[in-house]
């Protein structure tokens, strides 16, 4: 159902909005290509949604016309009356949280699940990725629906082999399905960014049995940390990979890049296995 409000270069007119890029701020003015991004997650009639930075709200209004309930957080106080004026004709659907994102507690938010939609700021975009992808699971969110640049988007859903693939790819596929859902040129953006971005859609799966989220982790760390290197020297400083690595048989000359999503689980589990 279609929001009574005005256009939102008017408001970003009335609220003095010009955008800070000290706060990542590229805004989306195109109601189609809004309503587009907020089909992504499926049907959101009646869902909760958690969104982060909603700026002058044109994301919040497509999901709320799509009739979520959103809760958003954003820490640019300028925004406020203007998401202030979508509150009032939202009928208690929207909630509104100043502060930063980073400091959060969100899944306390929400008693049940939410999805997570959000058109990210660059500078916190991936931070906020990893802390998602790093949750308790199932996760307390239903599914990921991120705006991203163009490259952290291809990293995210990147195969092994691939210039793209790396710690990222992994965390993002071992226990979750992910796709590139769209993709956004720079022009839809005011002011328009340098580089082009995209939509990933994220949903859960279920996690691998015997693979703790935190040796995965420190696993992918270590090994892409050097993904030039052989891994049996990226390995090294981490008590027990060498052996968990001739145990699965990955071949201590080969690179990070070259081991598969499945690889990386098999290898976590050995390292587990062996440091219990
Ligand atoms: N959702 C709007 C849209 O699509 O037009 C704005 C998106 S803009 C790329 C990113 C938004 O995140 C800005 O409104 C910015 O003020 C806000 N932001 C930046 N850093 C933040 C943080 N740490 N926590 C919450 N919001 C933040």
């Amino acid at each position: 159902m279609p929001l009574n409000l005005p256009p939102l270069r008017d408001v970003i007119a009335a609220h003095g909005l010009a955008a800070k890029k000290s706060l990542g701020q590229n805004f989306l003015l195109d109601s189609n290509l809004l309503a587009k991004i907020a089909r992504v997650p499926g049907d959101l009639d009646g869902a909760a949604v958690y969104e982060v930075g909603p700026g002058p709200g044109g994301l919040t209004r497509a999901l709320l016309e799509a009739g979520a309930d959103v809760t958003a957080v954003e820490r640019d106080a300028r925004c406020l009356p203007a998401l202030s004026e979508i509150a009032a004709v939202a009928e208690g659907r929207l909630t509104v949280i100043e502060g930063d994102a980073m400091q959060v507690e969100e899944r306390h938010l929400f008693p049940g699940r939410a999805h997570i939609v959000a058109n990210l700021p660059y500078n916190v975009g991936t931070a906020l990725l990893v802390n998602w992808l790093q949750a308790d699971w199932p996760p307390w969110w239903a599914s990921l629906t991120l705006m991203f640049q163009r490259e952290v988007a291809n990293r995210i859903v990147a195969e092994s082999g691939s210039a793209a693939y790396g710690r990222l790819s992994v965390l993002a596929q071992w226990r979750s399905r992910a796709t590139i859902a769209m993709k956004v040129p720079a022009r839809a953006f005011v002011p328009a960014p340098k580089v082009e971005s995209a939509v990933i859609h994220i949903t859960p799966i279920e996690a691998p049995a015997g693979v703790a989220v935190g040796t995965l982790s420190r696993l992918t760390e270590a090994a892409f940390g050097q993904r030039r290197k052989m891994l049996r020297t990226s390995l090294k400083g981490l008590p027990g990979a060498i052996e968990a690595m001739e145990k699965v048989g990955i071949d201590g000359t080969r690179r990070a890049e070259t081991i598969s999503v499945a690889g990386f689980v098999d290898l976590a589990h050995e390292l587990q296995k062996s440091n219990n």
